[in-house]
């Protein structure tokens, strides 16, 4: 059953508690770290309210009103009763407490929060696969394993380029270095605790998927990065993802890139130059 709101929450809204806890409830149903359902709507409600909205507005105003899209979408996607989320997980050992807990309470861009559902996110963004990358750039290399390689194909080595995007160097293909030094300067002025924690674990390299022997990485032409938060790379496969990414998502999917926290496997460290930005490149790669 649907749940209602007497009032507007969020922003500038009435922020009647009742309605605020309940808005809160749904946000951590959806995953995202808001903190305690506690009534009070501050900075972290907000900004999980546009975190949430960004997935399918664009233009996110960190307003939920009663009869309005945000709450029908909170009410629609992944909507488990309260009764479920908050049962404590069943721990065994400290080092499992650390894994299991998200830490909401240490306010850490590190925590883990679960990933929101796939039809969230990426909006109107396209992935890549190996025919048509390999149809537009050619292969980088003739053979690939899983560890890092040099790329050979003399055509595509005339655009890779290395250059600080900001919090670090990068070396890629030339317009994704330059579209990530963009996104950066974005990062940095919209969430500066993320952007001094911002590290990479690697752009070029050509090699396989990780744990593929036929599927060939998009790292390979230099158009995906790995990031890491604090020196931290997010786990691979677990469905679990570090908050600080997810408040990065909707800046690299407003510039065209796709985040691979809705690979089948999901990897949120990664993020990669979704087909549209790609296509507009292409006439500039000959
Ligand atoms: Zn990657």
């Amino acid at each position: 059953m649907a749940v209602e709101i007497k009032g507007s929450v969020g922003r500038l809204g009435n922020n009647n508690a009742d309605d605020v806890v309940t808005v809160q409830q749904l946000l951590l149903q959806q995953g995202l770290a808001i903190g305690q359902a506690d009534g009070q709507c501050g900075p972290r409600t907000i900004a999980g309210i546009t975190t949430f909205q960004s997935g399918f507005l664009n233009h996110p105003d960190g307003l939920v009103e009663p009869r309005g899209k945000t709450l029908q979408r909170l009410n629609m996607v992944g909507f488990k009763p309260s009764t479920t989320s908050s049962v404590a997980p069943k721990v065994t050992s400290p080092q499992a407490i650390n894994q299991a807990v998200p830490s909401e309470v240490s306010g850490s861009i590190t925590r883990l929060v679960r990933r929101s559902s796939l039809g969230v996110l990426n909006p109107g963004l396209g992935a890549v696969n190996n025919t048509y990358m390999i149809d537009k750039l050619g292969k980088p290399r003739e053979s690939f394993s899983a560890d890092c390689q040099a790329v050979t194909n003399d055509r595509l080595k005339k655009y890779i380029h290395t250059a600080s995007v900001g919090p670090f160097r990068a070396t890629g293909l030339k317009p994704a270095v330059e579209s990530l030094r963009v996104i950066m300067s974005e990062i940095s002025t919209k969430h500066p605790d993320i952007y001094t924690a911002l590290g990479s674990a690697g752009m070029l390299c050509c090699r396989y998927v990780r744990g593929s022997t036929t599927s060939i990485s998009n790292h390979s032409w230099g158009t995906a990065i790995d990031l890491t938060l604090k020196g931290v790379l997010d786990k691979r496969g677990d469905g679990m993802v570090q908050y600080g990414l997810t408040l990065m998502a909707p800046i690299f999917n407003s510039h065209g890139w796709y985040w691979g926290a809705a690979f089948h496997t999901e990897d949120a460290m990664h993020f990669e130059v979704g087909r549209a930005l790609l296509e507009t490149w292409l006439p500039d790669l000959k």
